[in-house]
């Protein structure tokens, strides 16, 4: 069947929509720049390409080949589809290809190579894009899931071997001596996507890398480090922390692409229903966009709408088949929910729809970016910022057809980062300021690895550049805890359990809280360690993938709540003191009257009772109070001081606390625009006249022992987080502030008190000393 065509251009759809589109943008079509296949390139490796029907390169290509066949460690941060994984396979298949003949051999042994992948998805995907390369590659995946066989085989006889940070940590480097082979043969080592090693967990794998350069060096391989990451600012800063290597950046992306249009768009303003709330809110950005999707597929505009959850896509979808069922029941049908967990078979049927234009709708999660091959769209409606650029030009990029324009529509929710965005386009389309960000000298993730390194080659005195300058400290404290000893030819692990089980990579710091359903036992989930206390406190309600529970105990010392399925119409919210003391001031700038400064600092929280706040519009209904213990936090910050009389010149009849906890708030939710981090992965004080300094002071901190890299990026890019910070308090129209601007979802406060005229004026005299750049 032949369905009927677009009637209507989506860019003029949207226009029609008025105020509530803050910004549109057409990019025009970008032709690529293409170069020749350098010579070097072994002819059955370029014949695999050319069989895939490349037959030359894009500029950024030809660059990173270049650089990689030099020896020198290499990142290339590009866009999306813009072939990447050419630029690290070719100069490896190279190698491989040369070991045949036993032309490259790095001392007796034939080249490897070795692929680190964040995912198993991906790797699995790396795996069968080297099926064409059987000639002279043997790829072998290394994960959780081999059987000793398959395992043995790929220590045996792969020279391509596939992983994940996981594997290498646990498994791979513990038993380097049966991998000599692998190890020691290592022409090229390949970090794909390495932006997703952010935080603690990039950390961690900045020390797992560590300890496998130590490895090779031990075997006598020297290989060369190529990673690819998404489009982030200095990429070349982040891969050198993330190796402890030089490393090149190839930013240049001369891939083509078609034009397409971009519009931003703002949900109205409406009264607040709640009237302990605040005074006014955004309509929610699932109904506007339900509403948008509507008038698109009325459009007969194929369109795809992201949305952060399965509970959010499915109200987007169905405000969508309802509305339209009153215009035309069939086009009713023609509007789905992907919702991730289908059936290969359901899900071609799915993609067989779309292609054919018989689906005009489809509403998503994120789950879609990997499940589902989509052609044939053309408009994207993003509900939400999804966290980075590079995330928002894959969602986006999933529209065009060939020869035709698409359209992407970014829907503010009510965060204010979102509102930043839709007034400041130049932070979506213009150079990148988001920076993938962790430390590296975080002592609680170094201690482990430095045990793990001494159990595998014992430490020397050489390896404390390795490792960072708290080396020394870190193997000073495990060897007062008598877990290292200091022998002839150094450091040697003294126990009998495997040191690499100390760190757990993946975790954030404290023991998971288990959630039992009371009635039947079941365990349904767990919380974080750290956030249990606010979350899962006796009383509470927890929703859990869109079921409603009530907390009947929560046991702390064996981290266990027991919950039962209930719907009591009302919310929780938990309220908590926080105290923060500075340890350690490590680096100071002063701007005038105002001092930004980062170190170490111990934050005290005790959840002390909780709100019940009625889920129909009620207000407040009650405070509980409980008990539970103070919980202990050594971690980083920064934090920002003004001077008394600088506070009394910019302040006139504005409430001091309130504005400098707005201020706080908002600042929070813009960190992540400039250090890919989530607004809960960080935390805030902010006091009128605080112990330690003598002063106003605002503390914004790394939600992790020991730091996780984001107040640090905060310090380095202080001028510009403030800047942006004021600008997305004063884009939001709202009177006295409201969840896009000033309020906090997480506030330990209750939102209390607030002054969003007050923290523009506050966060303008902080700047009025402050460095043009950053
Ligand atoms: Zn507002
Ligand atoms: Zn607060």
């Amino acid at each position: 069947m032949l369905w009927e065509t677009q009637e209507v251009d989506p860019a003029d759809l949207v226009l029609r929509y008025g105020d509530r589109v803050t910004h549109v943008e057409r990019i025009p079509e970008r032709e690529a720049v293409v170069e020749p296949w350098p010579d070097w390139v072994d002819p059955d490796v370029r014949a695999m390409y050319e069989a895939e029907g490349i037959s030359t390169l894009w500029g950024h290509q030809a660059e990173a080949l270049h650089h990689v066949r030099a020896g020198r460690h290499t990142v290339i941060s590009t866009g999306t589809a813009s072939g990447k994984s050419l630029a690290f396979q070719a100069p490896a298949l190279t190698d491989l290809a040369a070991g045949r003949t036993g032309s490259s051999l790095r001392g007796n042994r034939l080249p490897t190579v070795l692929y680190l992948a964040p995912t198993k998805a991906l790797a699995a995907d790396q795996l069968r894009r080297l099926a064409g390369a059987s000639a002279f590659a043997r790829p072998a995946t290394v994960d959780g899931d081999n059987s000793r066989e398959e395992r043995a085989w790929a220590r045996d006889h792969a020279n391509y071997l596939l992983t994940n940070p996981d594997t290498l940590h646990h498994s791979i480097l513990p038993a380097h001596a049966r991998w000599t082979r692998v190890l020691g043969g290592l022409t090229h080592v390949v970090v794909d996507e390495c932006h997703h090693y952010r935080g603690v967990f990039g950390a961690h794998v900045a020390h797992v890398l560590r300890r496998l350069r130590r490895i090779c060096a031990y075997y006598g391989a020297d290989p060369t480090f190529v990673l690819s990451s998404a489009t982030v600012a200095e990429p070349e800063v982040f891969a050198g922390r993330l190796t402890g290597l030089d490393v090149v950046p190839v930013t240049d992306d001369a891939s083509p692409h078609a034009a397409r249009t971009i519009a931003l768009w703002e949900p109205p303003i409406l009264p607040g229903v709640d009237p302990d709330g605040p005074g006014v809110v955004r309509r929610s950005a699932t109904s506007e966009a339900g509403e948008l999707l509507t008038d698109l597929v009325i459009g007969r505009v194929r369109t795809l709408a992201f949305v952060r959850s399965r509970r959010g896509a499915e109200a987007v979808a169905a405000t969508a088949q309802r509305r339209l069922a009153e215009v035309d029941p069939e086009l009713a049908r023609r509007v789905a929910t992907y919702r991730g967990g289908y059936l290969p078979e359901e899900r071609r049927e799915l993609e067989q729809r779309l292609r054919s234009g018989d689906l005009l709708g489809l509403a998503s999660t994120n789950a879609l970016e990997l499940g589902i091959d989509i052609a044939g769209l053309d408009a994207v409606i993003t509900v939400g910022f999804p966290g980075t650029r590079a995330a928002l030009q894959q969602q986006f990029g999933r529209a065009g057809r060939s020869g035709r324009d698409s359209i992407g529509i970014l829907v503010a929710r009510d965060e204010p980062i979102d509102t930043y965005l839709v007034h400041h386009p130049e932070a979506l389309l213009g150079t990148a300021v988001e920076a993938s960000v962790f430390d590296p000298d975080n002592p609680y993730v170094l201690g482990p690895h430095l045990a793990a390194a001494a159990q595998e080659i014992p430490l020397t005195e050489a390896d404390f550049a390795m490792f960072g300058p708290r080396t020394e400290e870190g193997i000073a404290a495990l060897e007062a805890a008598g877990w290292l000893r200091k022998r002839q030819a150094g450091w040697f692990w003294t126990k009998r359990e495997r040191a690499s089980d100390l760190a757990d990579i993946r975790s954030s710091g404290g023991a998971p809280v288990q959630i039992v359903d009371a009635l039947t036992g079941r365990l349904i989930g767990t919380v974080d360690g750290g956030s249990a206390d606010s979350t899962v406190h006796e009383g509470a309600v927890y929703v859990h993938q869109g079921d409603v529970h009530v907390v009947d105990e929560y046991d702390v010392e064996h981290g266990v709540a027991m919950v039962h399925r209930d719907d009591p119409e009302y919310s929780t919210s938990a309220r908590s003191i926080t105290e923060i003391t500075v340890t350690e001031t490590e680096r100071t700038e002063q701007w005038g009257e105002a001092a930004m400064s980062f170190g170490s600092v111990e934050v005290v929280n005790q959840v002390v009772s909780y709100l019940k706040r009625s889920t129909s519009g009620g207000g407040i209904l009650g405070e509980e109070v409980l008990e539970l213990p103070a919980r202990a936090l050594q971690t980083k910050a920064v934090w920002w001081t003004l001077q008394p009389e600088a506070v009394a010149a910019a302040m006139e009849h504005d409430d001091v606390p309130g504005s400098a906890h707005a201020a706080e708030h908002a600042a929070i939710g813009l960190l992540p625009l400039l250090a890919t981090c989530d607004r809960w992965d960080i935390g805030g004080v902010s006091t009128a006249l605080h112990a330690d300094t003598g002063t106003l002071t605002v503390f914004v901190y790394d939600g992790y022992p020991g730091g996780a890299g984001f107040a640090e990026r905060g310090y380095a890019v202080a001028a510009t987080w403030l800047r942006v910070t004021r600008d997305a308090i004063v884009a939001c129209a709202c009177p006295d502030g409201c969840p896009s601007c000033v309020y906090s979802p997480k506030c330990g406060n209750g939102n209390e008190p607030l002054d969003k005229a007050g923290a523009v004026r506050l966060l303008d005299a902080f700047l009025i000393g402050a460095p043009v750049h950053p």
